[in-house]
């Protein structure tokens, strides 16, 4: 059991308060009177995939005219952290890749149910993607690969049965009692080295540091995965990157409904009165075009904020650069939420989550290759075709790099004779094993090294190869320990027009890390403000279910 200050107790106390009013505030967010009219403006700000629903639902479930939505983007394109660019000639280039499911992400596929496919006539994107993981399915055969170049057996989870006490008693317990402790907290360091460990932590991306009540919302929310994890039977991904195959219908669907989508556009500050108690928001400060202005938020007007971002101060290097090592300062990403809660609790402690970066970066890499030799010999070695088989994890390495090679082409311009792959390492900062610095300092020739070192593949394999690396110093941010007063809720108490869409809001039972959360996040911010009495999706009760609960106990056991 963690030993918890006297400061973290009284958290504790009042961490149990705020999770009730969360768990509240599904049901009453439907009867919420709204104060819009007949000219009601929303203003977002960001353009991620949270921003990008949230202008759908007022389109579609709030009548909202699409003209009277603008979302505000400080970058040059929209869909933020789901990015994905480039040609042969360049390189391609993606900060992350995707899995989701079709068992669980049930406030994504309401939305994506009714967004057209750029691709299929007369399908949705939701009906593509199921489509496309019909013929695609993943089935993980080298999901574990050791020192020796052996693929690890994977049907066993690894456990001793003090694991087994520990992970029960860990995901058992309630969040006021797992409070702001870490995994490391609950598990004895064999459990690290379990093979269930390697599996669970690249797939979802955990550090033994991350926040436990995180690490059991996750046992919880994907235990159907449990039971499936060495083969990741259960992911399903897009047809291309998430940029297209995501984020570019929606937003195509969203310029057809009037909405103005404004890049390059930074908020740098709220203006605001309190009324009748109320937080109320009544401008907009932002930055355009190497001009300042200010946009008036009238009686009625609405204010959708992304508070902050995983891939704030993301840098970008080349096969001769590493990345530059950039910061929150630098960015100025954080700065507006830091603004806003400064004295305002009900805002939340951005602090929890952006002050530590050795313990919330890592880096990924997007390899593009113009010849077959790498793929031939990776399907040879894996035995999966290329978007069959999921992560491959060095699980000995001491950057703890996986790679996934998906379906091809991955961008809509690629060649046929082009192909383009992801990967990434947890440990950025640990000197590699076939190269002598650690991965933050490597440029793509390095990192390729370290690669084909872990393979045994021979460096030609790789000739002409373009790898761009990828540093992202808060990517874990939201993983980091908090307590759940350090999130706001989607619509703080006290607010009036004001509401916060991103990973870094309160949803009870819900995981970060996840596009699936910002999009909940959206669809509830957006009912409560505008007042829409249609259902949200609740969180799919996989957990409750008596199969599989058994199947996860059969798995533990195995
Ligand atoms: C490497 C990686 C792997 C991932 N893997 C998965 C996965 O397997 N499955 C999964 O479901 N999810 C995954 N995710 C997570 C998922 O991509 C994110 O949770 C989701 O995209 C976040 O969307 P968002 O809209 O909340 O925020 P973001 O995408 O971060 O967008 C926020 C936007 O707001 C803008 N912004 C912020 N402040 C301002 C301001 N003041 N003015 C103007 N603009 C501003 C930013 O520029 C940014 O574009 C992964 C993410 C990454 C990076």
């Amino acid at each position: 059991m963690p030993c918890l200050t006297n400061h973290q107790n009284q958290f504790r106390r009042q961490a149990g308060k705020e999770r009730r009013r969360a768990r509240g505030f599904l049901e009453a967010a439907v009867n919420q009177p709204s104060d819009m009219n007949a000219t009601s403006k929303a203003y977002l700000v960001g353009g991620g995939i949270g921003s990008l629903a949230a202008a759908a639902f007022m389109v579609r479930d709030g009548n909202l005219p699409g003209a009277n939505i603008s979302i505000l983007e400080a970058a040059p394109v929209m869909g933020g952290s789901l990015d994905g660019a480039g040609d042969p000639a360049g390189g391609y280039s993606l900060r992350g890749g995707r899995m989701l499911t079709t068992d669980n992400y049930e406030c994504t596929w309401d939305l994506f149910k009714t967004i057209p496919s750029l691709n299929r006539e007369g399908k949705t994107v939701y009906d593509e993607t199921v489509e496309f993981n019909e013929l695609h399915k993943s089935n993980a055969m080298a999901r574990l690969i050791d020192r020796r170049r052996a693929k690890v057996p994977v049907s066993s989870m690894g456990f001793s049965m003090r694991d087994r006490v520990e992970l029960l008693k860990l995901s058992q317990s309630s969040e006021d009692a797992l409070a702001a402790s870490c995994i490391t907290d609950w598990l004895s360091p064999g459990f690290f080295e379990t093979e269930f460990w390697f599996m669970w932590s690249t797939t979802f991306a955990f550090q033994p540091w991350h926040s436990a009540v995180e690490f059991k919302r996750y046992l919880h929310r994907f235990m159907l995965e449990f039971s499936r994890i060495e083969t990741l039977a259960g992911v399903k991904r897009t047809i291309y990157n998430q940029y297209d195959s995501l984020v570019l219908p929606l937003q195509t669907w969203l310029k057809g409904q009037g909405v103005h989508l404004v890049t390059d556009c930074k908020v740098t500050d709220l203006d605001h009165k309190t009324e009748d108690g109320k937080f109320v928001v009544t401008g907009i400060h932002c930055h355009r075009h190497e001009k300042s202005e200010v946009i008036a938020v009238d009686e009625g007007d609405l204010v959708f904020v992304q508070n902050a971002s995983m891939t704030d101060a993301s840098s970008l290097g080349s096969m001769t650069s590493a990345p530059q090592r950039l910061t929150k300062k630098e960015s100025g990403g954080w700065v507006l939420w830091e603004k806003l809660a400064e004295g305002r609790p009900q805002f939340g402690t951005p602090a929890t989550f952006n002050s530590c970066i050795a313990q919330s970066n890592w880096e990924s890499f997007t390899v593009t290759l113009k010849n077959s030799a790498f793929f031939n010999q990776m399907n040879q070695f894996s035995g999966n075709e290329p978007g069959t088989g999921g992560l491959v994890t060095f699980k000995d390495s001491n950057w703890l790099m996986s790679i996934v090679l998906a379906h091809q082409p991955h961008f809509p311009n690629q060649p046929a004779d082009v192909q383009v792959f992801w990967g990434y390492s947890l440990f950025p900062d640990q000197v590699g094993n076939f190269v002598p610095k650690p991965m933050a300092d490597c440029n793509g020739t390095e990192i390729l090294q370290e690669l084909c070192g872990h393979l045994r593949f021979d460096l030609e394999t790789v000739e002409l190869a373009n790898c761009i690396p990828c540093r992202m110093p808060y990517i874990t941010s939201m993983f980091m320990p908090r307590l759940s007063g350090d999130r706001p809720l989607p619509v703080p108490v006290g607010s009036r027009n004001l509401a916060f869409i991103s990973q870094f809001v309160e949803i009870p039972d819900d995981v970060v890390f996840t596009v699936e959360y910002s999009v909940r996040a959206a669809q509830m911010a957006v009912y409560q403000l505008l007042g829409i009495d249609r259902k949200i999706p609740p969180v799919t009760p996989h957990d409750k279910s008596l199969r599989v609960q058994f199947e996860a106990l059969i798995k533990a056991f195995k």
